[in-house]
């Protein structure tokens, strides 16, 4: 089975994919992470990529989809797709390369969060650079102050997370994301999730129901 994980930034797509591959084995699939890896190893793929991720806008479709494309060479079923496709054109390419290998996407789920908590809960997000966990400065401390309870490694403020980037990531959601709710909604496979400030655990029970419900 495929996944995809639609919603805003923050909305908690990374935690839900971060679930599912442990409790479910599923493999995580993050174009955001991937680029974040690139950007680190300054490889000519993450110099490119981070002109456009340090401005809050999307990475071109033809690097975006060469990426995942490259991955799916490898792997390429059980995947959480968490952060693609963003646009149309990442879809249907998506689409292609699932029919060339006979797979396709089984399930859609859009977790659907005001625009106010999204901001809240970017603005103090701090991330973990090793295992990609998140937490938030006032709502979600680590045990011990700025260190990752899993692995011990320094936390981070993700550089796009600033209040003007964040504010650019929302309208590129808005203008360039949200067109894929019916893109997926006319083939029947999208669930939305009302996530408002219900916990993951909670959000992710019903993404478990809606899997059971298409097995
Ligand atoms: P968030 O969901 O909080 O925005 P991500 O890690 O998914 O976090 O994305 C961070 C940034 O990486 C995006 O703002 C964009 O610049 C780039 N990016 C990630 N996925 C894609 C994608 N599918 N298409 C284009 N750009 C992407």
């Amino acid at each position: 089975m495929n996944i995809i994980l639609l919603g805003a930034p923050g909305s908690g797509k990374g935690t839900q994919a971060e679930y599912l591959v442990e409790r479910q084995k599923f493999i995580q699939l993050s174009t955001g992470d991937l680029m974040r890896k690139a950007m680190s190893d300054k490889t000519s793929l993450g110099i490119e990529c981070e002109k456009y991720i340090s401005n809050g806008q999307l990475v071109p479709d033809y690097i975006t989809n060469g990426i995942v494309n490259e991955y799916m060479q490898k792997v390429n079923d059980n995947l959480i797709f968490d952060g693609y496709p963003r646009t149309v054109n990442q879809a249907e390419f998506l689409d292609e390369m699932l029919n060339k290998l006979n797979k396709k996407i089984n399930l859609v789920i859009f977790i659907d969060v005001e625009e106010s908590i999204l901001v809240e809960r970017i603005s103090g997000r701090i991330v973990c650079p090793t295992c990609k966990r998140s937490y938030h400065k006032i709502n979600k401390m680590p045990k011990i102050k700025w260190i990752c309870d899993f692995d011990a490694t320094p936390l981070i403020v993700r550089s796009d997370d600033s209040p003007e980037k964040t504010k650019t990531r929302l309208e590129v959601y808005s203008k360039q994301t949200k067109t894929l709710i019916s893109y997926y909604e006319k083939r029947n496979i999208l669930r939305q999730i009302h996530a408002g400030n219900r916990s993951a655990d909670d959000i992710y029970s019903e993404i478990e129901k809606e899997m059971e419900l298409i097995k």
